[in-house]
């Protein structure tokens, strides 16, 4: 069975962690959809597909499993972004998500949908990390090691910083 996820994670963090470790003993492979990728540079959307697909490789090469990263931009069209989706991915049998409107587009298509269980939500929580990277507060501990290493590398929170600089 393969099963499918995706998230903008801006930052993967722990919460995302936690969650692929429980759906990989559910599936043999998952397929791990980072979502808006053609965002970055923003104070949501700070980092690109290329810096999240180094956040998740890299903490999960230790993993003994099979999964693919795929980057899927959004499309101004809800009601053809299942198939879309399906365009771009192997084909997989479950849908893993918490957000209403992934869950709702994938149901109305048939899909088996399942909720992962929450892990910490208040802290490990892409919102509360920016918003502690933005404020010099500790984020580190939120995140995989090899993420907070990929984000020291590019001098994401630097940037972070700069992005929410006012111009007068
Ligand atoms: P996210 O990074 O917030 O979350 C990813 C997944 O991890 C979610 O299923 C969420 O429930 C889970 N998660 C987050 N924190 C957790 C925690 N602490 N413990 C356990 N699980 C946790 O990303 P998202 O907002 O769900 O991403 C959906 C993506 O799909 C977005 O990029 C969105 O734009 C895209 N999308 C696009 C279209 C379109 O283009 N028309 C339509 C629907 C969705």
């Amino acid at each position: 069975m393969r099963g499918f996820i995706i998230g903008r994670f801006q930052p993967f963090h722990n919460g995302h962690l936690n969650v692929i470790k429980k759906i990989s003993k559910e599936v043999d492979e998952l397929i791990i959809g980072i979502g808006s990728a053609q965002k970055s540079h923003t104070l949501d959307n700070p980092f690109t597909a290329g810096e999240r697909i180094m956040m998740i490789t890299k903490t999960l090469k230790n993993f003994d499993f099979q999964y693919y990263v795929i980057p899927i931009n959004d499309i101004e069209f809800n009601a053809i972004w299942v198939s879309y989706v399906e365009a771009l991915t192997p084909p997989f049998d479950v849908v893993y998500s918490g957000n209403s409107l992934v869950r709702e587009l994938f149901e109305e298509r048939g899909y088996m949908v399942k909720k992962p269980e929450m892990f910490n939500r208040k802290e490990y929580s892409g919102t509360e990390i920016r918003r502690r990277m933005l404020n010099g507060e500790e984020w580190e501990p939120l995140v995989p090691k090899e993420v907070a290493e990929v984000i020291k590398e590019i001098r994401g929170v630097e940037r972070l910083i700069r992005l929410s600089e006012k111009d007068y």
